[in-house]
């Protein structure tokens, strides 16, 4: 079979970050990132090299990087890229799987920016700017909220009136769905289950963090909610807190929803506790020097996210395994740990070496529950889900 080049996109606002594989052989051809669009000193990385240059738009960013991807020879003609698989924030109830995106769809993730301002617009212009930049390839979109469309009413649904759901669509989507789907397939694939009866509870622990639970292949909940903001404490968002705080901030120190809002997605979490930031090393080096606030910090975080997953123990009759994924998922031995102490009573208990060597099963062989670090790889399902999408409408 003849590979095709396809491009997985994720923008965002500032930023744009590439990788254009040849599928379905899954071969990263090139990759890289474009960030501080819109500066006279925007970064453009590509294969790892750097260099700084003005660029003024997301318009500007596809053509230059385009043009540079010609020059070095990763394509000899555009017309080479057959499809553009793009990251969508927000899906809404209108897209349980990955689209192609014609006028139809694309209005719909326009009017979805309604219910994620930060991120739909951007993924919106970014479909735009490539269909008009390359107008023979064919658009796909792939989104976050995706799988979680199967989550059962009682738990996407919050207790109030249900005329806000009704009218409003105020209810849990949950987020990273590429990324919990992907690292539970991958672990079913590792421990020779079948997806389709598999029941995982995924940990996706990066700057942004949620936790899945998988049943019999599917996402039964999750603790991201309405916006990427609820759950478990984060980076900079304070994950679930008492709602009434938000109307104790505005009447009592008559603060506006605006200044509220920056306060609980970019001026809380492990920064806000911290004081140190956002990236969990700085806080845990900290911690290391002596620094309370930092340590309590810590605790916080490893606390909120062994609670959800001993919630979602309650749902599922047998736990194949618990996955860990993104940068402190896969990378911080420490968390992973801590977090497993606080799941004894489930009788989960790790293999030291296995999980100072970031091994992929790292449970000790008589754990009840199978502990897994799986790497995340939501790229690779972009150009998938494309590839799946687009290879019967091309002519190679
Ligand atoms: P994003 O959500 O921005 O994609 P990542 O998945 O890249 O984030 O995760 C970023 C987080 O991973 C940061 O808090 C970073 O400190 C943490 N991280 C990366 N490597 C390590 C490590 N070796 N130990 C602990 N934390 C790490």
């Amino acid at each position: 079979m003849n590979n095709l080049k396809i491009m997985a996109i994720n923008s965002g606002s500032s930023s744009l970050k590439f990788k254009l594989y040849e599928m379905p052989a899954e071969k990263v051809c090139v990759s890289g990132i474009i960030e501080r669009i819109g500066s006279p000193e925007a970064q453009f990385s590509i294969n790892n090299k750097t260099k700084t240059l003005a660029i003024k738009n997301h318009e500007e960013a596809i053509r230059c990087l385009l043009t540079e991807l010609l020059k070095q020879n990763f394509i000899d003609e555009l017309n080479e890229i057959v499809g553009v698989g793009h990251r969508v924030a927000h899906g809404g109830e209108f897209f349980d799987r990955s689209t192609i995106v014609n006028k139809k769809e694309f209005a719909r993730i326009e009017q979805l920016g309604e219910l994620a301002p930060l991120h739909n617009p951007v993924n919106a212009m970014g479909i735009k700017v490539f269909s008009e930049v390359l107008p023979q390839s064919i658009q796909v979109a792939v989104f976050d909220t995706a799988f979680h469309q199967t989550i059962p009413s009682y738990n996407y649904l919050y207790p109030l009136p249900y005329s806000l759901y009704q009218k409003y669509k105020i209810r849990k989507y949950g987020f990273h769905g590429t990324s919990h789907q992907y690292v539970a397939k991958r672990a079913a694939e590792f421990l020779k289950l079948d997806f389709q009866e598999a029941n995982f509870i995924t940990c996706h622990l990066g700057n942004g963090a949620s936790i899945c639970c998988i049943k019999d292949g599917k996402s039964f909940d999750t603790s991201m909610g309405f916006t990427p903001t609820d759950g478990v404490m984060m980076g900079t968002r304070s994950g679930g807190i008492d709602p009434m705080i938000f109307p104790f901030l505005e009447k009592n120190l008559l603060l506006d929803v605006n200044k509220i809002e920056h306060i609980i997605n970019k001026e809380s979490g492990l920064l806000g506790i911290s004081g140190i930031s956002n990236d969990f090393r700085d806080v845990q080096n900290s911690a290391r020097n002596g620094n309370e606030l930092s340590k309590i910090a810590i605790k916080m975080f490893v606390r909120k996210i062994s609670e959800y997953i001993l919630s979602y123990t309650s749902e599922l009759k047998r736990i194949d395994g618990i996955v860990f994924t993104a940068g402190i998922g896969e990378h911080s031995a420490y968390v992973r740990q801590q977090i497993c102490e606080q799941l004894t009573c489930l009788n989960v208990k790790l293999n030291k070496q296995k999980n100072n060597d970031n091994d992929k099963l790292i449970s000790s062989k008589n754990s009840k529950v199978k502990v897994l670090v799986i790497p995340t790889d939501e790229e690779l399902v972009i150009a998938k889900d494309t590839y799946k999408l687009v290879h019967n409408l091309v002519n190679v």
